[in-house]
């Protein structure tokens, strides 16, 4: 995954980690800033003016969970690295979108070992009827 394609805004990286905004300032203050004391006022600002170091904190905390959990970056994942809390979610050009669990791909015959990406070539819509106009995205849980 190329560094320049990934554009994360801060408001995505608090949705990923699930932070708070305890947990956020500790991230601030790994970033070398001042806790942020009054967010919605001096948020736009602030995250104009320190985005880098901001995010590379928040990367590195992304980092850690990554390796705390099976997590996995979408282009790798598997079937297998899904949990109990994470949805598939299958949208086809048609604009029909499902959400789907490992369980209820494994039901519908889908091997662990299947790329999670690949599931959009193949899987039909229920609603138009074709089939590989899917894209597929992952909702992991928290
Ligand atoms: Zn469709």
């Amino acid at each position: 995954m190329g560094h320049a394609s990934i554009r994360f805004n801060v408001g995505e990286f608090r949705e990923i980690l699930g932070l708070d905004f305890a947990q956020f300032n500790i991230s601030l203050i790994a970033a070398g800033e001042n806790p942020d004391v009054d967010p919605e006022r001096h948020r736009t600002q602030h995250i104009a003016e320190h985005e880098i170091g901001i995010i590379n904190a928040l990367r590195n905390a992304l980092r850690e969970r990554l390796a705390n959990t099976k997590m996995r970056p979408l282009y790798a994942a598997r079937i297998s690295d899904l949990g109990p809390r994470e949805l598939v979610r299958v949208k086809c050009a048609c604009g029909h979108t499902e959400l789907l669990t490992a369980a209820m791909l494994a039901t519908a015959g889908v091997v662990p070992e299947r790329k999670v990406l690949d599931l959009g070539a193949r899987m039909r819509c229920r609603e138009c009827d074709e089939r590989g106009r899917a894209v597929v995205s992952v909702r992991w849980g928290r």
